[in-house]
């Protein structure tokens, strides 16, 4: 894999009609579905689609996986990761030795300063504790807004989404239409199970967040998130105060339904 430090990459394209960018994203999901590895997926994911490919790493497990694959496989995607302001010291570490690794400049996308500083002063510093609607402010100020920002233009948003990774998560296309943020959504993973993301890992050695190892699957904000008991749900850890249901930071609302725009 090259060294070389990329920082280029292929400029935004014009817009896909809704229809056009459907029927592409329903002809590229079937041709993933028989594709059988991140590797050959992430090329034709690039053969298929015009302009600028995003990936959004949250450097877990599933993502480093891809990151390890768009390495492998020597296609132009932009990569970058959302710094909230509130990640582990790890997170860092694991960017630093992910862009070691692989070569490739993972951007960090920051907040907007306005918004974080009238969030905190109304909020407080841990208002996300206060309130399911603290907390989705939060997550919307510091996550789902800069993921809008550094989408907008994009023709396709890779992300490492398992259909096994949770119910609200097991109709997750490879690729389908996102009407929202008017580019085609990818999942490569979408079919493996955490055996095969784990052999995957292993196997190719593939530098991990060192909290995984700590009862960590699922890292998020570290305030936000704490290490799991033995038995629990892999994402019980995630904002752990709230109820198990939909618990989701707003980055993949409907991350199991085709969107509505694609839907018969
Ligand atoms: S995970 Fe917690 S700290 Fe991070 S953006 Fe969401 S509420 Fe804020």
């Amino acid at each position: 894999m090259s060294r070389d430090i990329k920082i280029h990459h292929a400029p935004d394209a014009t817009a896909l009609t809704p229809d056009i960018a459907d029927s592409t994203a329903r002809a590229l999901d079937a041709e993933l579905a028989g594709l059988a590895t991140p590797t050959e997926r992430i090329r034709a994911i690039r053969a298929a689609l015009d302009g600028r490919i995003a990936f959004s790493t949250s450097l877990g497990l599933e993502d480093q996986a891809v990151l390890h694959a768009i390495a492998d496989s020597s296609a132009d995607i932009d990569v970058f990761t959302l710094d909230t302001g509130r990640h582990f010291e790890e997170t860092f570490d694991t960017i630093a030795a992910s862009e070691a690794r692989y070569g490739l400049k993972i951007r960090l996308i920051a907040p907007d300063t306005g918004e974080l500083e009238r969030l905190v002063a109304r909020d407080g510093v841990l208002g996300f504790r206060t309130s399911i609607e603290s907390r989705k402010a939060c997550c919307d100020v510091r996550k789902v807004r800069p993921l809008q920002r550094a989408l907008a233009g994009a023709g396709g948003w890779i992300t490492g989404l398992r259909r096994a990774q949770s119910n609200g998560r097991a109709d997750v296309p490879f690729a389908t239409y996102d009407a929202a943020q008017g580019l085609v959504k990818l999942s490569p993973l979408a079919d493996w199970s955490v055996e095969t993301l784990e052999r995957y890992v292993a196997a190719h050695d593939i530098p991990v967040n060192a909290l995984h190892a700590h009862g960590f699957p699922s890292i998020g904000c570290q305030p936000c998130t704490r290490a799991v008991r033995p038995g629990e749900d892999i994402r019980a850890g995630r904002w752990w105060w709230e109820s198990a249901d939909g618990k989701e930071c707003g980055l993949h609302t409907n991350a199991g339904q085709r969107s509505a725009a694609t839907r018969a």
